[in-house]
């Protein structure tokens, strides 16, 4: 079943899911924060799909062994569309439905840290990639906010070194080469196996492991709806496809098109 804004039938079903839903679940990626600026990095138009070399260069190993890589790091880090983005709809509508009660967990492969600035509580958002929001140190694993960090690197300073060991700062993601954290990854997967209803929004579902977590949720009887822009590999076993855009869809999707969701967004961000 493939939906769009004029298959009305096809949303009423959706909403009416949610609307029975108690534990709904969402896995996010980059199609959700595109709208705000962000761009994607691994879709057909992304920076690295375009060019591969891109990825590799900003590997941990990289970075760990070339100052100049760090130095470039730190710049782009500086210039970050993440740091003038606001959320949009679709993000404003997760807030919402985390206020209505139904959110059980909103697992994100996105680092812009969009869904907490759309008003959705730390607790229930799960970052599988690390946030930009945050530095972490290399050596003694000493976290701290970015912005005090970007705040040296506009003093002077080109490769900021932590304040507690010397060791090298990156931001707190998970960088090319970089293992996952495990207990992040184990506790998305609980939580898609609890879910009424999943949604994957804005994935391509192709970045393991965490697309496994469509299978989890199929597997414990939850209805699958998957709202992107091109095809995924778990499509066969959704209950629902929707291609449209996501912040002018979701809202509709969600069942809170009139609940006026903007006044999730927090004003003092
Ligand atoms: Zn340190």
């Amino acid at each position: 079943m493939h939906a769009s804004r004029t298959d009305a039938p096809a949303l009423a079903r959706v909403r009416a899911w949610i609307e029975d839903a108690r534990r709904v679940v969402a896995l996010t990626g980059a199609g959700i924060s595109t709208d705000s600026g962000i761009p994607d990095f691994r879709g057909p138009q992304g920076l690295w799909t375009r060019d591969p070399k891109a990825e590799r260069l900003s590997s941990i190993q990289c970075y760990v062994s070339d100052p100049d890589v760090r130095k470039a790091s730190w710049k782009s880090r500086l210039a970050h569309p993440a740091w003038t983005a606001r959320p949009n709809g679709g993000h404003l509508a997760l807030a919402a439905l985390e206020q209505r009660g139904k959110l059980h967990a909103l697992i994100t492969q996105n680092i812009d840290g969009l869904h907490q600035m759309a008003g959705n509580s730390a607790e229930k958002v799960i970052e599988v990639h690390g946030t930009l929001r945050s530095v972490t140190c290399l050596t003694c694993g000493s976290t701290g906010p970015m912005q005090d960090t970007l705040e040296r690197v506009r003093a002077g300073e080109d490769d900021p070194p932590c304040h507690q060991c010397g060791g090298i700062l990156k931001s707190a993601t998970i960088s090319f080469g970089q293992p996952l954290v495990p207990e992040v990854i184990d506790r998305a997967m609980r939580c898609a196996k609890q879910a009424d209803v999943f949604l994957a929004v804005g994935t391509t579902l192709r970045v393991y492991p965490i697309a496994n977590a469509v299978q989890a949720a199929f597997g414990a009887g939850a209805k699958i709806v998957i709202i992107n822009a091109e095809e995924t590999p778990f499509d066969g076993i959704a209950d629902a496809v929707i291609r449209d855009s996501i912040g002018a869809v979701l809202p509709d999707v969600l069942g809170i098109r009139d609940r006026d969701p903007v006044d999730t967004l927090r004003r003092d961000e």
